[in-house]
């Protein structure tokens, strides 16, 4: 994909979540937006790293490395959104800003004794498996409450918010309900003021979503196609 094009794409999808926000009664700049950069070689989130995007989200610790070895983030922010697997969580710990798959309390223990490990706060997000689907990750909604509590007697990490991934066949009418479901999860959990959990960070929406979640409150969008066209997989 050639820069032209990365900026148009970029561009046009700038000028929704603008229409969305002011739409929803919102301001813009609270909009964040996530290049899902799953599968690009470094020389292209380079290129659109240059571009008006605020932060990269990444799925495989593999690319992340690679692309923070050739410094093709070129400083912004990169939060890892992929499954992470207990005995990785030392590649990820203290390289991403914000991990936000963070759906077990198993995997939260683990993130917790890494960072403990290596003396910082990992920042993090807990992911929300709201229509219980079994093929994904995250904790159900009545769970949210008991984890977050967990959460805050660990010393190294710190939740920001909430993220989810809405279902795969979905019509604009299922994925509104879904994302006001997760807005209203998320302000049902401030009204429970547990202390040192901050819930500003509502990480929802991706390619064929982000304006509705936008108009239902995310802070955070995903984009990956929209961004970088149809991905191609490789096989080895
Ligand atoms: C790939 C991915 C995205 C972006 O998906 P697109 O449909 O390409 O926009 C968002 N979130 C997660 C967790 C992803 O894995």
């Amino acid at each position: 994909m050639d820069t032209a094009k990365l900026e148009e794409n970029i561009g046009f999808i700038r000028q929704q979540i603008r229409e969305a926000a002011l739409r929803a009664g919102r301001d813009p700049k609270d909009v964040h937006l996530c290049a899902a950069g799953k599968t690009q070689p470094s020389e292209v989130i380079r290129a659109s790293a240059k571009l008006d995007i605020d932060l990269f989200g990444e799925n495989r610790m593999q690319e992340m490395r690679a692309h923070m070895q050739a410094d093709a983030y070129l400083g912004k922010p990169v939060h890892f959104i992929g499954h992470l697997q207990t005995n990785k969580v030392r590649q990820v710990v203290g390289k991403a800003a914000v991990i936000e798959s963070v759906g077990s309390l198993r995997l939260l223990d683990a993130i917790d004794a890494e960072a403990a490990k290596q003396g910082m706060t990992q920042n993090i997000l807990i992911e929300i498996n709201l229509g219980k689907e079994p093929s994904k990750a995250g904790i159900f909604a009545e769970d949210l409450r008991s984890t977050l509590e967990q959460a805050t007697t660990k010393g190294s990490v710190h939740v920001l918010g909430l993220m989810a991934i809405p279902p795969v066949v979905a019509t604009e009418d299922e994925n509104r309900d879904f994302f006001a479901s997760l807005r209203e999860l998320s302000q049902l959990a401030k009204n429970w003021n547990i202390e040192g959990v901050s819930l500003d960070v509502l990480s929802m929406g991706m390619s064929d979503s982000y304006v509705t979640a936008i108009e239902e409150g995310a802070t955070h969008v995903r984009i990956g196609r929209g961004i970088f066209g149809e991905r191609v997989y490789q096989s080895r």
